[in-house]
This record gives C-alpha cells, sequence and structure tokens, in this order.
C-alpha cells in the first residue's frame, strides 16, 4: 500500500516537473516562475514553413510566458487529446494549428466551455466556427494575395521572354503542383495564380495539376511524373509552396534542365532559407514571402494578452486586428533581385 502511494506521488512529482519545466518530449520550452502558461499544437512538426512559426512562438516566450509546444503529427485524433491536455491542465490560452480544418468548430466549443481563449494560425477555421465564440482568433495571411503575386512574377518573365513558349503558340502551357486539397492555401493560390496570369494578358492552357501535399519528395517524383508523360511540352512550374517546388528543380535537374541553356521557370510560395539560396542559384525563378516570423508574432502577443485576460486590441498585440478576430499579415513578391534586402529585414 505504501509502496503504492509512494509510487504514485512520485510519478505525479515527475509529471508536474515536466509540466512546470514544459519540456515533455516533443514540446518547446520557456523557463520562468510567475509566468502565464500557454499551449500550441502544430498540425505537425515535419513542416518546413510550420517550423518557421513554431521556432519565433518559442523565441518570443522567452521571458514573458511558459510555451508548451506540441506535435499533432498530421493527426485530428492526436491533436484532439493534446487539446484536451491543455484545457485540463488549465492553460491559459492556446495556439492551434489546426489538422482537419472542420474540426476546429469542436476545438472551440471545448474551449469555450473551459473558457480558455484560443488562437488558430496557418489553417484557417471556417467562419461558422469562427463566430461561435469571440475569444476565438486566426492568424494567417490572405492565400488570394500570394497566388496574385505568383502569377504577376510569371507574367513579367513570359512578357520578357516571349522565346518561352516553346509551343510557339503564345499560349503558356503549364504544371500546377498543389499542396494538400481543402486547405484554404492550396485552393486559393491555386485559382488566383491563373486569374492573376489572365489579368495580365496571358494565355493559359494547364496540361497537368496533381497534389504534393507540400511535401519536397511527393514533388520531386510529381514532376519527374509529369516530364515523363509531357516533356518539352512544359512551360512553367507553379508551386503551391517551395518546398514542391524544390522538389521539382531535383527532378528537373536530373532530365537535364538549368545547364547548357536548358531552362524552366518555376515558382513557389513561402521564401524559405533553400529556396531562397534557390533563387540565387537561379533555379527557383520567384517566390512569395510567407512571413513565418510575423505570423509568430501575432499569434504569441495574441495568446499572452489572452492568458492575462486582456482584451486584444492593435495597440497591445502589435498587428490590426480585423473583424475582432482575425489578423492578416501581408504577402511580399521575392526574386533574386531583393532576396537579401527582403529577407535581411523580415
Ligand atoms: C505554407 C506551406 C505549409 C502549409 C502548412 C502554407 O501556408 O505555404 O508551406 O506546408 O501552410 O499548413
Amino acid at each position: 500500500m505504501k509502496k503504492a502511494w509512494k509510487a504514485a506521488m512520485l510519478a505525479t512529482f515527475a509529471v508536474g516537473a515536466l509540466v512546470v519545466s514544459g519540456c515533455g518530449s516533443d514540446s518547446g520550452s520557456s523557463g520562468g516562475g510567475d509566468l502565464p502558461q500557454v499551449g500550441v499544437a502544430i498540425y505537425k512538426f515535419d513542416d518546413t514553413f510550420m517550423s518557421g512559426v513554431r521556432a519565433r512562438i518559442d523565441a518570443d516566450a522567452k521571458g514573458k510566458a511558459k510555451v508548451d509546444i506540441v506535435d499533432s503529427q498530421n493527426s485530428q485524433p492526436t491533436q484532439n487529446e493534446k487539446v484536451d491536455l491543455f484545457l485540463n491542465k488549465k492553460y491559459k490560452a492556446i495556439g492551434v494549428n489546426i489538422v482537419d480544418r472542420p474540426a476546429a468548430g469542436g476545438i472551440i466549443e471545448k474551449a469555450k466551455a473551459a473558457n480558455v481563449p484560443v488562437v488558430f494560425m496557418n489553417r484557417e477555421p471556417l467562419t461558422e466556427d469562427m463566430a461561435k465564440w469571440d475569444k476565438v482568433y486566426y492568424v494567417g495571411a490572405k492565400a488570394e494575395q500570394s497566388g496574385e503575386m505568383q502569377g504577376k512574377i510569371l507574367a513579367d518573365y513570359f512578357k520578357k521572354h516571349p522565346e518561352a513558349y516553346k509551343s510557339k503558340d503564345n499560349v503558356l502551357h503549364y504544371v500546377l503542383i498543389k499542396g494538400e486539397p481543402g486547405h484554404q492555401d492550396a485552393e486559393l493560390r491555386s485559382k488566383y495564380v491563373i486569374e492573376s496570369l489572365k489579368k495580365e494578358g496571358i494565355q493559359v492552357d494547364e496540361i497537368a495539376q496533381d497534389t504534393a501535399m507540400w511535401d519536397r519528395v511527393k514533388g520531386q517524383e510529381k514532376m519527374a511524373a509529369f516530364l515523363s508523360s509531357y516533356g518539352d511540352r512544359i512551360d512553367a512550374v507553379i508551386s503551391n509552396n517551395d518546398d514542391m517546388a524544390l522538389g521539382a528543380i531535383e527532378a528537373l535537374k536530373a532530365a537535364g534542365y538549368f545547364k547548357d541553356g536548358k531552362y524552366m521557370p518555376v515558382v513557389g510560395v513561402d521564401a524559405t532559407a533553400p529556396a531562397v539560396q534557390a533563387l540565387k542559384d537561379g533555379t527557383l525563378l520567384g517566390t512569395v514571402l510567407n512571413n513565418a516570423k510575423k505570423q509568430g508574432d501575432a499569434v504569441f502577443n495574441l495568446m499572452l494578452v489572452l492568458s492575462k485576460g486582456e482584451t486584444p486590441t492593435k495597440d497591445n498585440v502589435g498587428f490590426e486586428i480585423i473583424d475582432k478576430q482575425y489578423i492578416w499579415v501581408p504577402y511580399e513578391i521575392v526574386t533574386k533581385d531583393n532576396a537579401d534586402q527582403i529577407l535581411g529585414d523580415k
């Protein structure tokens, strides 16, 4: 009996120590005595863009809050369990990078019942779910804008290089590598890049489209398949993010592109470090800055204000709050010409 009690006490202390230091196996941490405790569930740690947001939240928290950052491993049930734990532990505010967008509604209901404010990021809940509670926020970027900017980069290129129309018909025959279907960024970027090209007066023809789920290796596989089916007919590659664009560039290199005058314009989104390197190397034509640092700042500042029971405003969060619940961080075009300046500034 005594032994069992002792074991239980030890286990409680061990769990307590983990919570206090915030250093569970998959959590980031920021030490500190009376600092508010917040929790963040990322959809999966193995995502280049979200790794940038996560690192920024962790850095921002130093000396201001204890933050428990966990990996939902791309599984909604896993994420639900992590959120339940946050709520059971009575964290003061939580951040959620939802795995499946329609699942946000359930999380909002639970958080409301526990009176723990929620900040969603990067994967936008449906409007009707956002309306379920006024202590729910979303930090992201307007996906339409990134698509429009990709279109502008490609239109500028083809206006300057009419010889790049391989079929000599003044029609841009493209392949599109899509992110995760149903993700607002995948759907809207794919739509607006084409609308923007048309607005710029470019005639377009889609040769093929496939999803590579935001993933570099899958991007390479899909591009290799496009090349073997359509080979020299492809005038340009439009990718919903940089990781897939970099994968496509690998496939293009293997097919002899980017040397001896053989070129293919490829555009991505995010402006990750390896993508900026590719811009400099001349393989990636252009990308769009998806500002991970600012999105991380907005998420953290919101959580901090909410954790103190205050109402977020432009003054205490540092970002304008639109329609009382949204913070939109602008995108920016990045090419070889402004890469260093853009990245130095951010
Ligand atoms: C980024 C992708 C990322 C995705 C994750 C998008 O905004 O551009 O790189 O994989 O978010 O949700």
